[in-house]
C-alpha cells in the first residue's frame, strides 16, 4: 500500500480557536484588567460551576498546580497543617491511577506523600476497583484516593466511590481529560471531595494554559483561591500565616477560555464523530477502540485510541527510550502504527507510559486486582495480561490523531494508513 504524506501535518489534538476569546482578551487589555483579576476570570469561574453543576470553582494557572492544591486541601483536612518545609503528606500513602500521565501523582510527592499506584481495568482503562479495594486489605491506613479519568472516559466513578467512602478516604478527581464527560448523567469533576480540570493547549477546550479547582466545599474553595495568590492576609502589608503559591490564572488567560466554553459541546461533538469513525473504519481489523460502558457514562472522546488483540501483535520491545519490533504480516504494534503515522506527517501517541513503570516511581508500591505488586517485566509485550493490566494496554494501544480539524478524508487516511500496517 502506498499512502502519500499530508502536506499539512494532522496534529493529536490542537487548540480551536473561534473568534470569541479575542474580543475577550482585548477587553481585557483595552480595560487593562491584565493581572490576575477581572471580569474573564469572574465569569469562567461562573461559566464552569454553571457547566458542571458543582458549587465552587478557582481558576488557576494550570490543572497541575490545580492538582497541588487539592491535594494540599486533602493532606491538611486529613492531617493538619504541617510545620513550615513540611509537606503535608510526609510519611503518608497516598492511592494513585496507575495508567496516567504524571501530572496526577507528582503533586503526591510534592507534598512529601508516597504514591501506591492502583492497576488499571480494561472496560475503561481507569483504575480498577477491584484492585482498589485490595490495595485497602493491604494499606488500611491510606485515607486519600487520586483517580483520572483517561482519555474523556469516567472512570467506574459509583464503584469507587463507594469503596472510598466504605474505608473514610477522600477521593481527588483528576478531570483534567474528561471534562464534559458524564458518568450517569454527572459531569465529571464532581465525583471527589476536590476535582480537576486543565485548560491545556491540547485539552477539549483551551486558554493555552490553565487550570481549575472544582468543589463543593466553599470554605475549601476560598483557602486554595488565598494559597494560589501568596496567602496574603488582609493587612496593610504583606501580612502571611500560611505558605503561599503564585497559581492564580491571569485575566487575559481567563478571556481566552472564556471565549471556548460555549464552544464545548461542539468539540465534544466533533471528537465523537471521529471516534464512531474510526471504529467503523477499524471494524474488520483485529483491533478495539478505547473502550467505554455504554449506558452508564459518556465520555466527552478527547482522544481516540486502539489497542490491537493480542494475537495480531507483532513482536515490539521497548526499552528505557527506544523501542523496535519485528515486522509481520498480517500483524503489527503500536511502534510501527507510529513509525508509519510519523512517516505520514500525522501525529500519533503511545499510551501513557503507567507510573509503576516510570524510573522516577521505580520504589513505589503497585497493586493489581490479584493483590500482587511490582512490574515484572520490562518488556510490556508477552506479559501475563490479567497481572498488570497497564503494561498490557500500554504495550498493545496507542493514541490516534484525534484533532477535531481532521478532515473525514483525512481522517480515512489515517484509517488506511492503520489498515496498511496490518497487511
Ligand atoms: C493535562 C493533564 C493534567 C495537567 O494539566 P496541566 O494544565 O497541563 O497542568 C493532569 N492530569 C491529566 C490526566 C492530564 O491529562
Amino acid at each position: 500500500m502506498q499512502t502519500e504524506a499530508f502536506e499539512k501535518k494532522v496534529w493529536l489534538s490542537s487548540p480551536t480557536m473561534h473568534g470569541d476569546e479575542l474580543r475577550y482578551v482585548t477587553e481585557a487589555i483595552e480595560t487593562n484588567w491584565v493581572s490576575t483579576v477581572g471580569e474573564n476570570l469572574t465569569e469562567l469561574e461562573r461559566l464552569a460551576c454553571g457547566y458542571t453543576g458543582c458549587g465552587n470553582a478557582v481558576a488557576l494557572s494550570s490543572g497541575t498546580a490545580a492538582l497541588h492544591l487539592a491535594v494540599k486541601l486533602a493532606g491538611e483536612r486529613l492531617y493538619g497543617q504541617p510545620r513550615a518545609g513540611h509537606g503535608t503528606l510526609e510519611g503518608r500513602r497516598v492511592f494513585c491511577s496507575d495508567m496516567t500521565f504524571d501530572a496526577t501523582v507528582n503533586p503526591v510527592a510534592y507534598e512529601g506523600g508516597e504514591a501506591v499506584f492502583i492497576d488499571s481495568e480494561y472496560e475503561t482503562w481507569n483504575m480498577d476497583p477491584e484492585a482498589l479495594e485490595k490495595a485497602f486489605g493491604i494499606y488500611p491506613e491510606v485515607k486519600l484516593v487520586v483517580l483520572a479519568n483517561l482519555y474523556g472516559t469516567p472512570a467506574k466513578l459509583d464503584q469507587i466511590r463507594d469503596i472510598c467512602n466504605a474505608h473514610g478516604a477522600l477521593l481527588i478527581e483528576d478531570a483534567a481529560e474528561s471534562l464534559g464527560a458524564t458518568y450517569k448523567g454527572i459531569q465529571t469533576g464532581n465525583f471527589g471531595a476536590y476535582n480537576v480540570i486543565s485548560f491545556n493547549g491540547n485539552k477539549i477546550i483551551t486558554g493555552s494554559s490553565g487550570g481549575m479547582l472544582l468543589t463543593d466545599d466553599r470554605e475549601a474553595a476560598d483557602k486554595a483561591r488565598k494559597w494560589s495568590t501568596q496567602s496574603r492576609e488582609a493587612a496593610p502589608w504583606y501580612q502571611h500565616e500560611e505558605l503561599g503559591y503564585n497559581y492564580r490564572m491571569s485575566n487575559i488567560i481567563a478571556g481566552i477560555v472564556r471565549g471556548q466554553f460555549p464552544y464545548l459541546d461542539e468539540h465534544i461533538r466533533q471528537k465523537k464523530e471521529i471516534y464512531m469513525r474510526y471504529r467503523e473504519g477499524f471494524r474488520d481489523l483485529p483491533v478495539q477502540m478505547n473502550p467505554y460502558i455504554e449506558g452508564s457514562m459518556e465520555p466527552n472522546f478527547w482522544l481516540s485510541c486502539l489497542l490491537i488483540d493480542r494475537e495480531a501483535m507483532c513482536r515490539q520491545v521497548r526499552g528505557e527510550k527506544e523501542a523496535l519490533y519485528i515486522e509481520e504480516k498480517g500483524k503489527s504494534c503500536p511502534t510501527q502504527i507510529l513509525e508509519k503515522l510519523t512517516w505520514c506527517n500525522a501525529e500519533g501517541r503511545p499510551i501513557w507510559k503507567p507510573m509503576h513503570l516510570q524510573p522516577v516511581y521505580r520504589m513505589n508500591p503497585f497493586v493489581t486486582k490479584d493483590g500482587s505488586g511490582r512490574a515484572r517485566s520490562n518488556a510490556y509485550i508477552n506479559t501475563d495480561a490479567a497481572a498488570d493490566v497497564g503494561a498490557d494496554i500500554f504495550g498493545r494501544g496507542l493514541c490516534l490523531p484525534s484533532d477535531n480539524k481532521m478532515t473525514e478524508e483525512q481522517q480515512n487516511r489515517v484509517i488506511d494508513i492503520v489498515r496498511g500496517c496490518f497487511q
